[in-house]
Order: structure tokens, then C-alpha cells, then sequence
């Protein structure tokens, strides 16, 4: 039998405001997540977030870019811009200034096609481990060759390896230039054949992604007509960077 006592009406009491007070503290965590969630996703954050850069575009708006890091490469560029031409897309090129610099006739066709140029740094270094000035002065000389060869000016960077810190970001925002990111990685550079390239970049497709692919890759230039002829028929347009970003930042 129960024996009530005053003591024991106490602890079940206290036990009762216990499980009451862990509730109200989870469902407080819970409102706390929601509302960090919402800026970061539809408020303030996120239009701060977007002064930085692009990792995607409107995420209702079938529109993707294509992007090619590291060019211009000495083999297999010619190829890659046939391609593109024959398919009817604008890419965007994210070229390292010193090879657009030794390659000069290349940069030069790049653009005259109609392809968007942007920023990938002068000399290709992890710009994460340098000082503020010395990353501004990469992205600076690789705009000087732009400049220099009459192209317009890049206002996107894209770091070597996609690594990034705050130094990089104030850096940019001090030059009014910002982070190229991509959302979709084809993993081009690991040696795999076009029909995988094709495969792993059409799985994840979405709305507004934007596409990281390689210059001077013969398997990137074999899976371009895959993965155009599938995205067109699925509905979606190819932009460049800038398009994207003019129509608006996820
Ligand atoms: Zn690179």
C-alpha cells in the first residue's frame, strides 16, 4: 500500500516541476533553432551571407552554371571550347592569372566566345594560409591580366581548393568582389571516365547550381553533351555566374 506522507507529495511535486521545466527548456531550444534557421535561411544572415558570395542561384528557377577552374591549360582547351560552342552554352571560366597571362591567345578566345572570365587567383596557392595583403594581391594581379588584355574585370573569386576564411572575405569585400562557390562537384579531376562525370554531376542537380567542373579535361569535354541534352530536357537554361547572380542569391 501507498503510504502518503508530506515528504513524498514533496518529490512527486518537485518531479512533476522538473519534467515541466524540461520541457519548457526544450521547447524554448526548439523556437530558438527555428528562429536562427529562418534568418539565416530568409532574414537578415542571409542577405549578409550573400554579400560575400554565390554558392548557388534562386532555388526556384530552373537555371544551373557551368563552371571551369584552373584554365587556361596548354592541351585539350581548344576541345572544351568546341564543345560549349556546338552545345550553344556560356560557361564561366575561373582562370589562374599566370596561366592567362602565359596563355594569352586562349584567354583571348575564351572571352571572344561569349564565356564569362572570373577570378581563380594569380599563382593557384591556398589562399587561407596567406595575410589579408597578399591575398588581395593575388586576386588583384589576376584581374590586371583581365584588364591588360581588355577583358572585363572578374568580380568573383574562386579560392584554389575552395578553401576560405574571414581573411579572404574581408579582403574581397575591400576589392567589391566576391566568392565564386559552386553546389555541384564533378569531381572531374579524379581521373574518372565521362560516363561517371555525367552521372555524378546529373544526380544532384537543383535548381540554381552551380557546377564545378576542370579546364583540360578530356573526360569534362566528353560528358558536356550528357549532361546538357539531359538538363535541357528536364527544363533547365545555362547561365553564367554573373546571370545567376543577377537573378538572384539562394
Ligand atoms: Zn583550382
Amino acid at each position: 500500500m501507498d503510504i502518503i506522507t508530506a515528504n513524498s507529495v514533496k518529490y512527486r511535486l518537485t518531479l512533476k516541476t522538473k519534467t515541466y521545466r524540461r520541457r519548457v527548456v526544450i521547447k524554448n531550444l526548439i523556437l530558438v533553432f527555428v528562429a536562427l534557421f529562418l534568418c539565416v535561411e530568409q532574414g537578415p544572415l542571409g542577405d549578409e551571407r550573400s554579400r560575400w558570395g554565390i554558392a548557388s542561384g534562386d532555388p526556384f528557377v530552373k537555371e544551373v552554371a557551368l563552371t571551369f577552374d584552373d584554365g587556361p591549360r596548354e592541351k585539350g582547351m581548344p576541345e572544351l571550347l568546341a564543345a560549349l560552342s556546338k552545345l550553344d552554352v556560356k560557361g564561366t571560366f575561373f582562370l589562374v592569372g599566370k596561366f592567362a597571362e602565359r596563355y594569352a591567345d586562349t584567354t583571348l578566345s575564351i572571352s571572344r566566345a561569349g564565356h564569362e572570365i572570373e577570378n581563380h587567383s594569380y599563382t593557384h596557392p591556398k589562399l587561407y594560409e596567406l595575410w589579408t595583403e597578399k591575398i588581395m594581391r593575388e586576386a588583384e594581379r589576376c584581374n590586371e591580366v583581365m584588364e591588360a588584355l581588355d577583358i572585363r574585370t572578374p568580380r568573383f573569386l574562386r579560392p584554389p581548393g575552395g578553401g576560405f576564411n574571414l581573411k579572404i572575405f574581408y579582403g574581397l569585400r575591400r576589392m567589391n568582389m566576391k566568392l565564386g562557390l559552386w553546389s555541384v562537384n564533378s569531381a572531374d579531376y579524379t581521373g574518372k571516365s565521362a560516363e561517371r562525370v555525367a552521372a555524378d554531376v546529373l544526380k544532384n542537380i537543383r535548381p540554381g547550381a552551380i557546377i564545378l567542373m576542370h579546364s583540360g579535361v578530356p573526360a569534362t569535354v566528353e560528358a558536356l553533351p550528357e549532361i546538357v541534352g539531359t538538363l535541357r530536357a528536364r527544363g533547365y537554361r545555362f547561365v553564367t555566374l554573373q546571370e545567376l547572380w543577377d537573378g538572384g542569391v539562394a
